[in-house]
């Protein structure tokens, strides 16, 4: 029997008896730091989203974090000690100091060292970590971060535009309560670095739907499944250029539904590249705005614990209008096609609409071939019975749990140079995002309010994990052969084929 059945793409619908509570991290400072200029990645877009999704009244929806920033110590939770103490100390001015460790953490022309580099890690891991801790806390259903998703990160490495893993960082984070994690990436890049954390492990399903085949990372091989008690729990989709929206639903979902049956996870994390999109600068997938936002309903409709991270993105005004819409949907909000003014209102032009449209491409990916895909990994999964009962590892207990925990701790004092409380002020404190109806309803107090009640996750992301996976990296890197170590910036759409 066929696996694959090509369906048609239905109109995206939400449910408005859906109530599920959306906690949304932003740094304002994020949108300040720069790779350089040329380079590819500007974080610039997560402002760019933030102001659209702020001006459509989605602050009304979900409650606003700021997250303290990933510490030395939570970022060691999964890098090396010295991979983190050069990121800590390395600048463009005393980077002549710092030849041989360039070299060996891959520093250089895609992982530029640039202005303020640490500080973007730590909101970047910040947000993931914290997301994580209110999941798990049951502050919240589902957490967004969309200065986190850079899955190409390694434990010693940077790679691909990704210095700081905050995806690893924040399933860590969720392992201290959740027996079972899916991380599920549509990144049009493969999602090595999360994959190659958890390879050996059976607590953390990854699934990555990718391009594959002289591409960036050049990993992420159908017959990677993992290894050791990790076999099985990897899977990837290997996908060629073109997939449009039918088609990668057509695989999206029957794939991502009999994970789920076989997996029973109890947290998911949804790594949302918008590089996948039509028209990205370095991708060559064909999805439009609505065939990338219909993976984050889907997943959402599961109705477990989850957690939206961002990722690549290269062409900023689509994957600002996506990621807006996607955060309308994980709110039950259809949002109107036509733009509220905003911030950067010019970046939308000529059309100013929240939509990205397909192309006319060709798509490479015939039936024949996702038959292929769907009937390996199937088999696969039927080939052992993954057994739901697992044992939980033992899980340190919270510092709260011992009793009263100060306000600010040592730690939190030490790496925050302020109060708890000064810091709770900071929180949301542009307020020219809150129209005047808001502030009727007392919006903004409420969430700042909320917010001087975090304390208490704060210090509980900070009690240290049992290592899980200390030595998942030897074993991976073993077994690597496939890598094809292709430069990430400089092999753009389609280019990489005329190499054979
Ligand atoms: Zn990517």
């Amino acid at each position: 029997m066929s696996s694959f059945v090509r369906k048609p793409f239905d109109p995206i619908t939400v449910s408005s008896t859906d109530k599920r509570r959306v906690a949304y991290f932003y740094d304002s400072d994020v949108g300040n730091y720069s790779y350089g200029t040329g380079h590819p990645m500007k974080p610039h877009r997560i402002r760019m989203a933030h102001s659209l999704i702020m001006n459509y009244g989605l602050y009304k929806k979900m409650e606003i974090y700021r997250a303290k920033p990933a510490t030395k110590q939570e970022m060691c939770q999964f890098h090396s000690d010295e991979y983190i103490d050069f990121l800590s100390r390395v600048t463009p001015d005393n980077l002549d100091l710092f030849q041989k460790e360039q070299v060996k953490f891959n520093a250089g022309e895609d992982c530029p060292i640039f202005d303020g580099l640490y500080e973007f890690c730590g909101i970047s891991g910040g947000g993931s970590m914290e997301g994580a801790a209110r999941l798990n806390r049951g502050k919240c259903d589902i957490a967004i971060n969309y200065a986190g998703g850079l899955h190409h990160a390694k434990k010693s490495e940077a790679s691909g535009f990704c210095y700081l893993n905050d995806i690893v960082l924040g399933i860590i984070e969720l392992l201290r309560y959740h027996p079972r994690v899916l991380y599920i990436d549509i990144d049009v890049h493969h999602g090595d670095g999360v994959e190659e954390a958890f390879y050996t492990t059976d607590r953390v399903m990854t699934c990555s739907f990718h391009k594959y085949g002289e591409f960036f990372p050049g990993t992420g091989e159908l017959r990677d499944i993992g290894v050791g008690k990790g076999k099985h729990h990897a899977v990837n989709v290997p996908l060629r250029d073109g997939i449009d929206d039918a088609t990668y639903r057509s695989i999206f979902e029957p794939l991502i539904k009999r994970i789920m049956d076989w997996y029973q996870p109890s947290a998911v994390v949804l790594q949302c590249g918008g590089d996948s999109l039509s028209g990205d600068k370095l991708g060559c997938f064909n999805l439009s705005m609505r065939g990338h936002a219909n993976c984050v309903n889907y997943v959402k409709s599961f109705n477990i614990p989850m957690m939206v991270v961002g990722g690549g993105g290269y062409t900023m005004r689509n994957v600002a209008r996506t990621w807006t819409y996607e955060t309308g949907l994980l709110n039950n909000v259809l949002l109107d096609s036509e733009l509220p003014y905003n911030d950067y209102y010019e970046y939308y032009g000529p059309d100013y609409k929240l939509d990205v449209r397909p192309s006319n491409m060709h798509n490479a990916n015939s039936p024949e071939y996702l038959d292929k895909i769907l009937t390996q990994i199937y088999a696969n999964l039927e080939n052992t019975k993954h057994a739901p009962s697992v044992q939980m590892n033992y899980v340190p207990p919270d510092m709260e749990d011992f009793g009263d925990v100060e306000e600010d701790t040592a730690l939190a004092k030490d790496t925050q140079g302020g109060s708890q409380y000064a810091r709770d002020n900071m929180v949301m404190g542009d307020n020219e995002f809150y129209d005047d109806d808001a502030q009727a309803e007392g919006i903004n107090s409420k969430n700042i309010e909320d917010n001087s009640k975090e304390t208490e996750n704060r210090t509980s992301r900070v009690s240290i994990m049992q290592p899980l996976f200390e030595d998942s990296n030897k074993e991976k890197k073993e077994n690597d052969v496939t890598s094809t170590n292709v430069p990430f910036s400089t092999l753009k759409n389609g280019e990489g084929e005329h190499k054979k």
